[in-house]
């Protein structure tokens, strides 16, 4: 909590400073406004825009990423945006629609950017085909890339380079504040590993597969995950084959979404033995996660205490 609230603070003041100086030299352009697809995109733009950008988030912080539906005051915003920022891949199948129905006036080309395209994806050699193509189902790679802090770097890097297309006077002021970031960035990998350093190489198994990015940059094992798709409920059978493995392989600790059905979350823990944390997936989807940093503070304190604690 402390070290949330002092990156909070240093952030209000790298914005205001450079915002002050501004007015007294002229009057400053109108700030960009931009609709981000998730809260943890926002908070990626806005880190790098600061008081240059307006941003918008069409999903609240824990939303099933199935049940969006874009409000008409969502889709005016959308229609007027300088630039529309999403994840890519199939991780916001209702977009497609809003999108057609704006018809002309949608963002695409410049004004659309995709960050699946600026980072290294894992499971692309797992295709999955399902008849309903509006479905979340991992079927061009996992789209939980924003989880591995790691790729805050390109991701920062290409919100930076279309802020600064749209806007080429403030080049230099988004790279700094992109500089800025990165440096804070990298101070919370070196927090982040030293607090799960002892715990490399531990297996987890998780409801949603959205932790693939996460446990890879520490380490961490993914065992498996009790959906057996993504987005599908496990049957009683494959279940009781999954506790079992759980079991035998010592799996210590079940990660879940705030959204994970509680009932199926409590019956994996108690049957496997596993110890079950409840990790935040989005920046504010906890109150104390309320930036792109403090999420990871988040969930490396809730995960380590998780471990700590196991069988
Ligand atoms: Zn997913």
């Amino acid at each position: 909590m402390r070290r949330a609230g002092a990156g909070v603070l240093a952030l209000a003041s790298l914005a205001v400073l450079p915002a002050g100086a501004g007015v007294r030299a002229a009057a400053p352009a109108p700030a960009l406004e931009v609709v981000a697809t998730s809260t943890d995109l926002k908070a990626l733009v806005e880190a790098v825009g600061g008081d240059r950008v307006r941003v918008d988030s069409l999903a609240a912080p824990l939303h099933d990423p199935h049940a969006i539906e874009v409000k008409p005051a969502q889709l005016a915003r959308l229609k007027t945006a300088a630039l529309l920022v999403r994840v890519g891949l199939d991780h916001e199948p209702w977009l497609r629609r809003a999108l057609l129905t704006l018809g002309a006036s949608a963002p695409g080309g410049a004004r659309d950017l995709d960050l699946s395209r600026s980072v290294a994806l894992l499971q692309t050699e797992t295709p999955r085909l399902r008849a309903d193509v509006a479905a979340h189902v991992h079927g061009f790679g996992n789209p939980h890339y924003w989880l591995d802090p790691e790729n805050a770097r390109p991701m920062t890097a290409a919100i930076a380079a279309a802020l600064a297309g749209l806007a080429p006077a403030e080049r230099a002021h988004f790279e700094a504040r992109r500089d800025r970031f990165l440096e804070r960035l990298d101070a919370g990998l070196a927090r982040w590993h030293g607090a799960l350093a002892r715990h490399r190489g531990a297996r987890l198994v998780t409801m949603h597969d959205a932790w693939t990015y996460f446990a890879a940059r520490f380490g961490l094992l993914i065992a498996a995950t009790v959906e057996p798709t993504p987005g599908v409920p496990p049957s009683p059978a494959a279940l009781g084959g999954l506790v079992e493995r759980m079991r035998a392989t010592h799996v210590r600790v079940l990660v879940a979404e705030p959204y994970a059905d509680p009932s199926l979350v409590r019956s994996v823990a108690a049957r496997s033995g596993a110890r079950a944390v409840t990790l935040v997936p989005s920046v504010g989807g906890a109150p104390e996660a309320g930036d792109y940093l403090a999420l990871f503070d988040v969930n490396v304190a809730r995960l380590a205490a998780a471990l700590d604690a196991a069988p």
